[in-house]
């Protein structure tokens, strides 16, 4: 058995007595110790509260307690175990909310056949299990990152450490999942793709156009957007339709159909003229709160517009339509904002462009 491992330590719930263990992800977690031989059901596996750097876990309906501290082999779990972060309070709770998940799932596949995907997909998007949803965001990032030809990652350490910052400040105290992963592409197409499970592909034709960093920072704000709203759950399921819902009843979500629909979903296919509006409304928003200009969005909408309507190009306008209506009411919005508001000083936008120093195809 291979698999992750871990030295944790294992509470049986009954008496204080600590037992150490060794902790092994596989399609299980196994806890093994003197004495002691369990395997949870990862579906059952529940967080019970973490103390940095301690995490505590526990099996739904189970008295019993484990813990550890090693942050690597937390991921793991975290993205192994679909409910994971439902922390474990009634028993038995976990189960019954898996099985009324299925039940929903189930009755979707016949909603879908009545009422059309779309609809069905804007209710059903919320519901999705987080932990299910990063494992389809990872899959479906592998994918596009195929259909894109593999652009390779940029990653140049002192302008990726600006990233983080911009990224972290722009999400600061907005609704969004707990992790954010922002990564850069070497690709001249200037386009920026929301995932499933708070990822974002940035292509760095995107950082090459932008002027300033708060024009770059507002389309990543934007993006921040689509993901607060879940709209790119909501666009794959749309886009997968029954095939994803009926991969859920059947508990196989890495099915070769869903994921290359998925991809080509959020490469190509736009979403709503209202979801773009709201991710309009919460970038300026989350700008100005943020220190920068929420009006740069949309000079920088414009120019992309602008040189695809002369080169042909237009899979950022797919993905994004933009027209004169948005950029009135982004300026609309931002009407307030001080012409001094910079996002990032100078000299760290200059160390944020070299961002694909070094990025050499493989
Ligand atoms: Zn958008």
């Amino acid at each position: 058995m291979s698999g992750p491992t871990a030295a944790g330590t294992y509470f049986d719930g009954r008496s204080a007595r600590p037992h150490p263990v060794e902790l092994r992800l596989t399609d299980q977690l196994a806890i093994t110790g003197e004495g002691i031989a369990l395997a949870w059901d990862l579906f059952a596996v529940r967080t019970a509260g973490a103390v940095p750097p301690i995490t505590r876990l526990r099996r739904a309906g189970d008295p019993a307690l484990v813990e550890f501290s090693d942050e690597v082999f937390a991921a793991s779990l975290r993205a192994a175990c679909p409910d994971f972060e439902q922390e474990e309070k009634a028993e038995g709770g976990g189960r019954l909310r898996l099985v009324l998940w299925s039940v929903a799932a189930g009755l979707s596949v016949l909603l879908v056949a009545i009422f059309g995907v779309p609809a069905v997909a804007v209710r059903l998007a919320p519901l999705v299990p987080s932990g299910l949803e990063a494992r389809l965001g990872a899959v479906v990032d592998g994918e596009i990152v195929r259909l894109l030809d593999e652009p390779p990652e940029c990653s140049h350490a002192p302008a990726r450490a600006v990233l983080d910052r911009l990224v972290q400040r722009l999400a600061q105290g907005r609704n969004l999942p707990a992790e954010i992963r922002v990564s850069v592409r070497k690709h001249d197409m200037a386009n920026a793709l929301t995932l499933p499970g708070g990822r974002v592909i940035v292509l760095s034709g995107l950082i090459e156009r932008s002027k300033s960093a708060d024009e770059f920072a507002g389309v990543l704000a934007h993006e921040l957007g689509h993901v607060a709203a879940r709209d790119p759950m909501r666009s794959l399921i749309a886009a997968s339709g029954t095939s994803f819902l009926l991969s859920l009843v059947l508990g196989d979500l890495t099915g070769s159909t869903i994921i290359v629909a998925a991809g080509q979903a959020a490469i190509s296919a736009g979403y709503s003229r209202d979801a773009e509006r709201a991710a309009d409304d919460y970038a300026v928003a989350t700008m100005t709160g943020a220190g920068g200009r929420g009006e740069a969005l949309a000079s920088v909408l414009e120019r992309i517009a602008g040189n695809e309507k002369r080169e042909g190009a237009s899979d950022f306008l797919r993905s994004h339509p933009f027209t004169d209506e948005r950029a009135k009411r982004i300026r609309a919005q931002a009407g307030g904002e001080s012409e001094q508001a910079r996002i990032l000083d100078e000299a760290d936008w200059a160390v944020l462009k070299g961002i694909c120093r070094g990025a050499e195809k493989r």
